[in-house]
């Protein structure tokens, strides 16, 4: 069935892959190869799905789940080119390929999962499970398996199913008009400039893009709206206190204007709903259904972690406030602070503070540089030895492609890095892989990864110079790389990042903790002109910027946690107004006086379309684990062989095969506290020794 397809002889990507480490064979392939290859690799997926029903031998673990979980390969690999491509390396020919396959792959999925047959023989492998002698591994992917359908109401009698369908019908289409009203209610807004005046404070480049848009709307002036690049440097730098003050207003109200755009009715529907699909899947609440799938497991775990963070940062977060209050009197201005006051006195009293710039950091990093400190730390912790293969063929001649060895020099990964933006690129960082590791009945399968960024480019006169910022994104994608790259596991369902996603940003987040050591750093943060090691100075200077109003960051995500399991964690449909509702749930977090007419809830995407939904509380989540991880480096040390075995061994390897729980407790010898993170915002009290203090922040 993997043989060359007799149809299409010439079509690369349904030939098997012959190059270098049967890399994806980016020279031959062209557009118009995807269409067909995924036509026919799509009907290949199906046939070897219906090959496992089919089987007359009675369902067991490998005639069933394993064989589920292989099925489709070829399909998966064509995805995985095409979708990567279509990020890093697309064109409009690509984005409409993109349209046309979409339906035909969620149906191919929806055939899956709700294909009756299928889930029969999975429940039969499911209730025998105990009499099956299967490994932790094993284990974990039959239940991934059998709660994928489950989730999906497999298990559900004819009328429930029904109930499901409609209802998640439903969720989707109100999740797509909540978005659309936000959207429209983010465009309806705009802020015109004409007196010159009123400009005062605004950076050029922002007063430029303003008077772009203006132009590009045919107005006269400066035009500003609702949308991040604009709204945030207003309410930052904007000297004209009213202003600010309309435009915090206008997206702080955005879906509360009892307009056609209002979004607190669906909101009710969209909790109602879910709670009815939760009760039907046989949970309490929403959340206990989406938290059945996630390291942290129960509501009651979510609410206890938020509260104990909010307790402890919330000393912090009044003395933060009452510092930029009192900054601002000093500034001249009488009066309390209002919501739209924060961001410009905080941005003031920061660069007092803290008197540096990005500019004066950038040449100490240069990118060659920081490859090379990226691969020694690759080399210091887990013997990685990294090395460049120009024969590996890539999209783009900005592409390198990289082999990756063991200490006893075994073939481990390959590497794609690919830094630079460019028309056809979308912006941001991420990691991916064109191949998942497994190895199922002794057939190893070394993955491939890939490193996508956006950094500057190098001129004629300039290397690329990165931001401080930069290197902790090349650091944090590297970490979701060796995630992927040293994964040790059987299945391809279970290895690497396939992992619950409150789990999966350990690896990158806690890499991201070198770039504040100095050891680290003075292995290649030189400057590229003169040779300089990064100053010291610099660096503290650095970090205690990063941990700027860290207390009041927090307690406003703790918030937006707090509010999302409110939604969340209840067995009743809401029937107070969400004005109050929200006042309630997030009163105890919130440091300003309430403004009235401004609703978070009406404009908080992540949790009614975004994905987020009894998940927020995940972005605190990591970052305690990342802390809770790294004080074990800090106390060993950063390049601690035995610490970082230990690291590999539990958590690199392992992927998603056990549960993140007891990986964690692998490495850690107990559950994360909360302390390590606190420690590192600068939220302990004073230490009876102050220079000791001062070391380890
Ligand atoms: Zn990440």
């Amino acid at each position: 069935m993997k043989s060359e397809n007799i149809l299409y002889p010439e079509n690369p990507l349904l030939k098997p892959f012959s190059g270098i480490h049967q890399t994806a064979p980016f020279n031959s392939i062209k557009i118009e190869h995807y269409l067909p290859a995924f036509d026919v690799s799509i009907e290949e997926a199906k046939a070897e799905v219906q090959k496992i029903i089919d089987n007359s031998d009675a369902p067991d673990f490998a005639n069933t789940i394993v064989a589920l979980d292989l099925a489709g390969e070829r399909l998966e690999r064509i995805k995985a080119i095409f979708f990567n491509l279509n990020s890093a390396e697309t064109c409009d020919e690509m984005q409409e390929i993109a349209q046309e396959v979409a339906p035909k792959l969620s149906d191919f999925g929806n055939d899956i999962t709700l294909n009756e047959q299928l889930f029969a023989r999975i429940k039969s492998v499911y209730e025998q499970r105990n009499q099956l002698a299967l490994n932790a591994e094993e284990t974990t992917l039959l239940e991934k398996t059998y709660r994928r359908f489950v989730r999906s109401g497999a298990n559900l009698d004819e009328s429930d199913k029904a109930k499901y369908r409609e209802i998640t019908k439903e969720l989707s289409q109100l999740g797509l008009k909540y978005q659309q009203n936000v959207l429209a209610e983010t465009n309806a807004y705009e802020l015109l400039i004409t007196n010159e005046k009123d400009l005062s404070g605004l950076p050029e480049s922002i007063v430029e893009m303003a008077a772009q848009t203006a132009k590009s709307k045919d107005k006269e002036g400066w035009l500003f709206n609702l949308q991040y690049p604009s709204y945030v440097p207003f309410l930052k730098y904007a000297d004209n206190r009213e202003l600010r003050e309309q435009m915090f207003r206008a997206s702080s109200s955005r879906g509360n204007h009892a307009n056609e755009n209002d979004n607190n009715d669906i909101i009710c529907r969209i909790v109602e709903l879910r709670i009815e699909k939760a009760h039907l899947l046989g949970f309490k609440t929403h959340a206990e259904y989406k938290l059945q799938e996630r390291m942290a497991e129960t509501p009651e775990k979510v609410e206890r972690f938020l509260e104990d963070l909010h307790k402890k940062s919330k000393p912090f977060a009044v003395k933060e406030f009452a510092e930029v209050q009192e900054y601002a009197k000093t500034a001249g201005f009488t009066g309390n602070i209002q919501r739209w006051d924060w961001a410009y006195y905080s941005e003031k009293l920061k660069s007092e503070k803290y008197n540096f710039t990005e500019e004066e950091v950038k040449p100490y990093l240069q990118l060659e540089k920081v490859i090379s400190g990226v691969f020694s730390l690759a080399k210091k912790l887990y013997r990685l030895d990294l090395k460049e293969n120009s024969n590996i063929e890539v999209y783009h001649p900005d592409v390198m492609a990289y082999e990756v060895y063991n200490e006893k020099m075994e073939f481990v990964a390959v590497l794609y890095l690919d830094f630079f933006p460019r028309e056809g690129k979308r912006s941001g960082a991420w990691m991916t892989d064109y191949r998942l590791q497994s190895n199922v009945n002794g057939n190893s399968i070394r993955p491939h990864i890939s490193l996508v960024t956006n950094f500057s480019k190098p001129t004629d006169s300039t290397p690329s110079l990165l931001t401080f910022d930069e290197v902790t994104t090349f650091l944090h994608e590297f970490g979701h790389g060796l995630h992927g790259m040293l994964s040790q596991c059987q299945f391809p369902g279970t290895s690497g990042t396939n992992v619950y996603w409150d789990f999966v940003e350990l690896p990158s987040q806690v890499h991201e903790n070198w770039a504040y050591e100095k050891e680290w750093l003075d292995q290649f943060a030189t400057h590229y002109q003169t040779g300089e090691k990064l100053p010291e100075d610099l660096i503290r200077k650095i970090k205690k910027a990063q941990n700027f109003q860290a207390a009041y960051q927090m307690e406003r995500q703790l918030s937006f946690g707090m509010l999302d399991m409110a939604y969340h964690h209840r067995e009743l449909a809401i029937t107070n107004d969400l004005n109050e509702f929200e006042r309630n749930a997030i009163a105890s977090a919130d440091l300003f006086e309430p403004v009235a007419g401004s609703l978070q809830s009406t404009s908080f995407s992540h949790i009614f379309s975004g994905g987020y939904d009894a998940g927020y509380y995940s972005y605190k989540w990591a970052e305690v684990l990342d802390a809770d991880a790294f004080s074990v480096f800090q106390e060993k040390g950063i390049f601690d062989r035995e610490t970082a075995d230990s690291f590999r061994k539990n958590i690199l390897e392992k992927g998603g095969s056990e549960h993140p729980t007891i990986l964690y407790k692998a490495f850690r010898g107990q559950e994360p506290t909360v302390t390590a993170l606190l420690k590192r915002n600068g939220m302990v009290q004073a230490s009876p020794n102050p220079s000791e203090g001062e070391e380890q922040e």
